[in-house]
């Protein structure tokens, strides 16, 4: 009889994930190596670090790759997740036209790759693919309300592409696809100067340094911490391959931006104050995931209040704030 060990690495897959060290991706490649899985992380450090795989490095079932997906990689694996793609506006709008070629010269690279070797790809596409939308919930039936020429589209319109390019493999070469429509997600080892929200308001708050809401803070989101996000794709991924997506996966209660702020200082028992900033252009003014396909299919459902969900995400940012070293919170912004 073979042994537990020898049986579960009979079963084992060689899974890519593109972008795998990043903040959802640096999540998914634990998980996945947890699992038995054999992990082949592939990203250009663009906005992931070597540190969000601390611990996986020395894993005899984890491989990391330097290389940027916009050029074709040839390797041989069963699975595909395709999370490389920088996610904070800031860094998206940074170079847009790189985010671009990601989004849309990637998603060829490894729709590609995924052809010649017959595995199955999943995309991480965006409730950005919704813009301001005009209708509330969003679900997947909705098109969206995108600016294609605005300084969101780089992001916006290149992950709808994506999708596009994804369904044409799929009905064009019969590729086995999933695509997943994260709305935002937060959790430890989102980049603290990235801009994006959640990390802005934490670090500025355990400085004590005034909480940059842009515009009147009525704009909404919906916050998924990363563990469930990071279930929900998973159990997309091995779902069987009539459910395709798009899929919508995010935690559907909702905030305004000013609740979030009294929230994240009443956590963490700052004295931080309130200022307003300009909002950006194309910020898009309220959103929610209707998850009814995700409870249905996948039967995956968010329990981690926000609440909660900050209390786990908090003493990550301490780590790094009483460590130093940090840029002022939110500088990037703006
Ligand atoms: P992140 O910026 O932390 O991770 C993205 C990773 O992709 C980084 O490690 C980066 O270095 C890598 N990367 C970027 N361009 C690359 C390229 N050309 N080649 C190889 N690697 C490249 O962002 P995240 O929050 O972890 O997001 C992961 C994915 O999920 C992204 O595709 C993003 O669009 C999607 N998503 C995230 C959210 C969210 O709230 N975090 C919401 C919707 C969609
Ligand atoms: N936001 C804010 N202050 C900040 C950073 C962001 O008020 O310091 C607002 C931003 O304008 C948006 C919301 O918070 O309305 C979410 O921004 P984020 O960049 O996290 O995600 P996205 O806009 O892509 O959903």
């Amino acid at each position: 009889m073979s042994s537990p060990i020898r049986a579960s690495r009979c079963r084992a897959r060689r899974i890519l994930v593109t972008g795998g060290a990043g903040f959802i991706g640096s999540h998914l490649c634990e998980r996945l190596l947890a699992r038995g899985d054999e992990v082949l992380c592939v990203d250009n450090f663009y906005t992931g670090s070597r540190e969000n795989l601390h611990g996986l490095l020395d894993h005899p079932d984890f491989e990391l790759l330097r290389h940027d997906i916009t050029f074709p990689l040839y390797v041989e694996v069963d699975q595909i997740y395709n999370l490389a793609c920088p996610a904070s506006p800031v860094h998206y709008q940074f170079d847009p036209v790189q985010t671009t070629k990601t989004s849309v010269h990637g998603s060829i690279n490894m729709l590609g790759l995924a052809k010649r070797v017959r595995a199955r790809i999943l995309q991480a596409s965006t409730s950005e693919v919704y813009g301001d939308p005009e209708i509330h919930p969003q679900s997947e039936h909705y098109w969206g309300h995108v600016n294609p020429v605005g300084r969101r589209s780089c992001y916006d319109e290149g992950k709808r592409c994506a999708e596009t390019l994804f369904f044409d493999y799929h009905r064009q070469h019969g590729l086995e696809i999933k695509v997943a429509r994260i709305f935002n997600t937060y959790g430890p080892r989102m980049h603290p100067d990235d801009g994006r929200v959640v990390s802005n308001f934490i670090v500025q708050a355990l400085r004590d340094e005034p909480i940059t809401v842009y515009g009147d803070g009525a704009q909404s989101r919906a916050f998924c911490y990363v563990d469930e996000l990071v279930d929900g794709l998973m159990r997309l991924m091995d779902a069987e391959a009539s459910i395709t997506g798009p899929l919508n996966l995010g935690n559907p209660a909702e905030f305004t931006i000013m609740e979030l702020a009294q929230k994240v200082i009443a956590l963490t028992g700052s004295r931080s104050r309130i200022v307003r900033r300009p909002l950006p252009p194309d910020d898009p003014r309220q959103r929610r995931p209707d998850i009814t396909l995700a409870r249905t299919l996948l039967d995956w459902q968010p329990q981690i209040a926000l609440d909660e969900g900050l209390r786990r995400a908090i003493p990550y940012f301490e780590r790094l704030v009483t460590r130093g070293g940090l840029a002022p919170a939110g500088a990037a912004a703006a």
